[in-house]
């Protein structure tokens, strides 16, 4: 594991506390730090991102299989590491539930951050669910607003992205300066391949959303995720009828 400085102080901008300045010299040491972790199991990459930026590093999940597989890393590297879900209000149950499933196996408690208004007031002041007829505005008021707002103050958090999910996800560094957010990006997932996530889920009983074994494999708000059929994208079931493939947290 790669200490946070040859002599294991804080480095430049990480003595300050907020605001992150994101300088020349600091992108240019998380680009080099990010090519030496290129070779780094995740759970290196967790344990250099803990000893380097907690405790201000957080990560935000929606309790995906590969969310889920650095929730069981992190119980065992850093339990205490605060995790927090941007609950939209139009979650599907199970995702729910997982929450519970996670605080009684990990005994680890993810924080739910809510919109501003709730279902019931969001779609009666636009006149109806947002999600038929706008689904970027939606994600923008009940995921993006809630997320901008959350990241304020963390120096870094863990995203469970795959280099192989999606053209636009391959160009992910393993640790990268969030310019949306303000904040630094740490991937410990880039490289591993969905096969890899899902040995590691079966081996050490990691739990999942069971609408994965229902022709889900990536699961969203219940409007805007449908089952996939054999073959297809496994992000297709996403915003299907939509140009949209991402939230907007990733692009
Ligand atoms: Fe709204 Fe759908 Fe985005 Fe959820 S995924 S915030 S329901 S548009």
């Amino acid at each position: 594991v790669l200490s946070p400085d040859d002599d294991g102080e804080p480095r430049g901008a990480l003595a300050a506390d907020p605001p992150l300045v994101p300088t020349d010299e600091f992108l240019a040491e998380l680009a080099a730090d990010s090519d030496k972790l290129e070779s780094s199991t995740p759970q290196e990459v967790l344990s250099w991102a803990v000893e380097r930026f907690a405790p201000k590093f957080t990560m935000a999940t929606a309790f995906g299989p590969e969310g889920m597989t650095i929730i069981h890393m992190l119980s065992k590297i850093a339990p205490e590491t605060p995790i927090f879900n941007l609950e939209t209000g139009y979650q599907f149950d199970e995702t729910l539930e997982l929450r519970e499933t996670v605080k009684q196996r990990y005994g680890i408690e993810v924080e739910f951050k809510y919109p501003d208004q709730t279902v019931q007031e969001y779609e009666a002041a636009n006149g109806g669910p947002v999600y038929k007829t706008d689904p970027t505005r939606c994600c923008g008021d009940r995921k993006l607003k809630v997320l901008r707002e959350s990241a304020k103050g963390w120096h870094a958090w863990a995203s469970a992205i795959r280099r192989d999910q999606s053209e636009f996800r391959a160009k992910a560094p393993i640790v990268g300066w969030d310019s949306k957010f303000q904040l630094v990006k740490i991937s410990p997932l880039a490289n591993w391949t969905k096969k890899d996530v899902w040995s590691l889920i079966t081996k050490e009983n990691i739990p999942y959303n069971p609408l994965h074994d229902k022709g889900y494999p990536s699961v969203g708000c219940w409007p805007c995720t449908r089952a996939v059929t054999l073959g297809e994208d496994e992000r297709a079931g996403r915003w299907a009828g939509f140009k949209k493939t991402e939230c907007g947290l990733h692009d």
